[in-house]
């Protein structure tokens, strides 16, 4: 298949398809009754873990690291791991619109210090290009590869105009975030490399049930959405993926405990507070979040609410910008300095591990519950 013809393929099969996957639909669900897929689990803590290749999707969270620690832990070659970072921002801004601008570097310093490969792919231009998009396509994915950066264009996609956030929803065609710079871009990276042909692959994300009850019903391990094996007796591009959440059944003091037991440094935006690692203006930070991003960093609360008030559609329900909600709430008390002057800095300078000589010590962000990250 040339290019254009698989970004075609990719465009009108492989996503719509994930995504009605995603909606709770199967193609079953519209064309004519298959047979259910084998190989969908919904507890499945414990794997045979005889495959090829793992890609971890690192967001750079605790629930990410527990993931890819509860791989290593069961005896999986960390030399058959590689990382998966999504760049929520892309690639093309200088500066930072949702993501934290040390995010990055943080996967960069933390691949290297376990002597991993780190792949980024990411939409082009990034949240504000696809939030900006007007009676136009949606821009290319980009893809790191061992070979470089592949662009894969959108020419078989439908123009369509956004011009505001995405809504707080559990579904994702409101909720547009994550799956056009994440999900999309994540099985894109899959079926674009030939390198995953006749292997077994299996891809790692780090959901927990705990978080949501949306998340309470996903299955533990499934095929994923790029799997061909299970959906063609003779695919032509034979490939084996499974989609496996190995921190699902975890409690979050359980993904605590393991970061401690592997001494890794609690993520930064934890130790500023922050119950959950997400992007630093999600959409679904609580009005006490947005105090403390309005009086650390007002430029980036001022960013947002510039939009919402350009679309005019704020992001929450109720009607308020993140600035009005701001001022309704008391910003946190960030005592953590090593922290706080990172999180303004795009190069990631703390260590990955605690040192040896000093305590582990819990952030103030654990348990909080405060609200930030997708449901
Ligand atoms: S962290 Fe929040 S804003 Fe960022 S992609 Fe996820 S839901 Fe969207």
């Amino acid at each position: 298949m040339n290019n254009a013809l698989s970004d075609t393929y990719d465009d009108r099969v492989i996503i719509p398809d994930a995504q009605m996957n995603l909606f709770g639909l199967e193609p079953k669900d519209i064309i004519a009754r298959q047979p259910a897929m084998p190989g969908v689990f919904f507890d499945a803590p414990d794997i045979e873990l005889d495959y090829d290749i793992a890609v971890v999707c690192m967001s750079g969270g605790k629930d990410s690291l527990a993931a890819l620690k509860y791989l290593l832990d069961r005896g999986f070659p960390a030399s058959r791991i590689e990382l998966w970072h999504h760049l929520v921002d892309g690639q093309e801004a200088a500066e930072s619109f949702m993501d934290w601008p040390f995010i990055d570097d943080y996967c960069v310093k933390l691949a290297e210090s376990l002597n991993m490969p780190l792949y980024f792919s990411w939409l082009k231009h990034g949240f504000k290009g696809e939030m900006l998009k007007h009676n136009s396509r949606s821009h290319s994915h980009m893809v790191g590869t061992p070979d470089g950066i592949v662009e894969l264009t959108r020419e078989a996609a439908k123009e369509a105009t956004r011009r505001k956030f995405p809504q707080q929803a559990a579904s994702l065609q409101t909720r547009w975030c994550s799956s056009a710079l994440k999900i999309d871009v994540g099985r894109r990276a899959v079926t674009c490399q030939e390198r995953f042909i006749d292997k077994k692959v299996l891809f790692v994300t780090g959901e927990r049930r705990e978080e949501s009850s949306n998340r309470a019903k996903y299955n533990q391990l499934e095929p994923h959405s790029t799997d061909t094996v299970r959906k063609s007796a003779k695919p032509l591009k034979p490939r084996h993926v499974d989609a496996w959440r190995p921190v699902l059944h975890l409690s979050e003091e359980e993904v605590w405990q393991m970061l401690c037991d592997w001494r890794i440094n609690p993520p930064v935006p934890y130790r500023l507070g922050w119950g959950r690692s997400s992007c630093q203006t999600c959409i679904f930070n609580g009005d006490r979040i947005w105090a403390t991003i309005a009086h650390y960093w007002p430029e980036r609360a001022q960013a947002i609410s510039q939009y919402e008030e350009e679309f005019g559609t704020a992001i929450s329900r109720n009607g308020k910008t993140v600035i009005e909600r701001a001022a309704m709430a008391e910003p946190l008390d960030i005592d953590d300095e090593l922290a706080l002057r990172q999180a303004s800095r795009n190069e990631y300078e703390l260590p990955i591990f605690v040192p040896e000589n000093q305590p582990w010590i819990l952030p103030a962000g654990a348990y909080s519950g405060l609200s930030a990250g997708a449901s």
